[in-house]
């Protein structure tokens, strides 16, 4: 199993000074290989002998600078093959440096780096595992940080339980889920948010490259830092909370819902763009969780999940405004999230890896009983 810890680390000014030179031997290397359309690492040692001040560098790292390339490359010509619409590679500034089983070494808390020297980290946890992989960063908000990679040998046990949810995510709330439990948009995400706004209009009345501009920067990059920080926190609970209590997790896929779901003018703009990114990594987080704790996942295609009716299948359009889901052919009344929720999970119950007879009991067991556990206006909120 592989693992990534982060650590925070605090170099001092001559190793800052390296490693900043580190980056920008990096980025000529990266650019200069765009330039020439050079993929290969073989061309390398000829760059090294015309500028010699790359062997300031880890020959691993830059390396890494080139894979990293052909990798992007890859990934373009990926989804070109989709037939989605892509750009060309961008020359642009890199602020971190790979290294690759090679040219690292990590002793309780201090990290020598070759070429580079040695650095103190704050190991707020034990590396587990086997360490593969070394990266150390720079971030806008001028703070560094070294992420770990390793691998420990065991692989997880798929697991045999049946505790089955579906998640519906909307705009009202961040999610709400078979058994009732909502979890509202995260507070201090949003004030966060709102004072990144205002830091934001401060920088755009600054002089162009005054230092005062400059200092205005680090100030918008820390509120930055900091909605992400609070953003992933709070999706990392979120996540922990649905992996750790559930062996079979329904979500929907992502951007095929049909807009009319989620139109509403003032919501349509900058926010709804916001949400869909925090629904996305929300997403990823509980996949790899449960990738690691050996559950399972099921993404649905989202179509019709709020309109039409859990237990009778009746398809009725409902406004945004319509928070009840009441079904005129079957009298069924609960939350409308509760109705996309339970339908998400319909959807995914066919066809989960488990036997046969494990589907039919959440096919059947499930719908009844929800129905009376969860009155309209009484779902339960989470305290995260
Ligand atoms: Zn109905």
């Amino acid at each position: 199993m592989r693992h990534v810890t982060r650590y925070r680390t605090y170099p001092s000014h001559p190793v800052e000074q390296r490693l900043f030179n580190g980056f920008v031997r990096c980025t000529f290397v990266r650019n200069w290989c765009l330039e020439n359309n050079v993929y290969v690492d073989s061309c390398l040692p000829d760059l090294k002998n015309q500028y010699p001040e790359l062997k300031e560098v880890q020959s691993h790292v830059l390396q890494k600078v080139i894979h990293r390339i052909v990798a992007s490359l890859r990934a373009l010509r990926a989804m070109k093959a989709k037939g989605r619409r892509v750009g060309k590679l961008r020359r642009k500034r890199i602020h971190s440096m790979e290294y690759d089983s090679t040219g690292f070494r990590l002793t309780g808390n201090r990290l020598w780096l070759s070429k580079i020297g040695e650095i103190q980290i704050e190991l707020s946890r034990p590396v587990p595992g086997r360490i593969k992989q070394v990266v150390i960063k720079h971030t806008p908000a001028h703070r560094w940080f070294v992420a770990v990679v390793s691998e420990t040998p065991d692989t997880p046990e798929p697991t045999t339980g049946t505790r089955a949810v579906g998640i519906d995510l909307n705009l009202e709330n961040f999610s709400t889920d078979t058994d009732g439990m909502v979890f509202p948009h995260p507070h201090n995400v949003r004030k966060a948010a709102k004072r990144l706004r205002r830091a934001q209009r401060g920088l755009s009345k600054k002089v162009n490259g005054s230092r005062n501009r400059r200092k205005q920067r680090v100030k918008v990059a820390r509120i930055h830092e900091q909605v992400e920080n609070r953003r992933n926190d709070f999706l990392h609970k979120w996540s922990r909370y649905y992996v750790e209590h559930y062996d079979l997790i329904a979500l929907e896929h992502l951007n095929i819902k049909p807009m009319v779901e989620s139109l509403d003018a003032k919501l349509r703009g900058r926010s709804r763009v916001i949400l869909d990114a925090a629904w996305y990594k929300g997403r990823e987080f509980i996949r790899y969780k449960a990738a690691n704790a050996g559950k399972y996942v099921h993404l649905i295609d989202p179509a019709y999940t709020t309109q039409d009716c859990f237990i009778c299948g009746h398809r009725e359009k409902k406004d945004l405004w319509q928070r009840t889901h009441c079904c005129p052919a079957c009298g069924y009344t609960v939350p409308r999230d509760l109705n996309a929720a339970q339908n998400i999970l319909k959807r995914a119950s066919v066809g989960w890896g488990t036997p046969e007879s494990t589907l039919v009991e959440i096919g059947t067991a499930t719908p009844p009983i929800l129905a009376v556990q969860v009155p309209v206006n009484d779902t339960r909120i989470s305290r995260l």
